[in-house]
């Protein structure tokens, strides 16, 4: 086993822990922090140093976003719709 290279690690930004990378990452990568699951982007490769992503390529990348809005009004709907009687729901067959 190789030792940790220690050019291809980076402090989280937000709780300041090490984060190894196995191989040298693309400018722009968007990772995830192991610790706190905050999402750093790649602004520098040599050293790597960590930026915030902004909202925006967030948006666009590979990291799923979930609307929050949009979720609770579905919430919403289906309460409306009249309640949870799925399993009293008989002579649909
Ligand atoms: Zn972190």
């Amino acid at each position: 086993m190789p030792e940790k290279d220690p050019t291809l690690m980076a402090r989280c930004l937000e709780c300041d822990s090490r984060i190894y990378f196995e191989r040298k990452p693309d400018l722009g990568e968007i990772i995830v922090c192991p610790e706190c699951e905050t999402s750093l982007e790649v602004v520098r490769t040599a050293p790597i140093k960590f930026g915030w992503p902004d909202e925006s390529s967030l948006g666009a990348g590979p990291v799923p976003r979930v609307d929050l809005d949009e979720f609770f009004s579905n919430l919403d709907d289906e309460d409306a719709g009249g309640g949870f009687d799925y399993e009293e729901d008989d002579g649909r067959y």
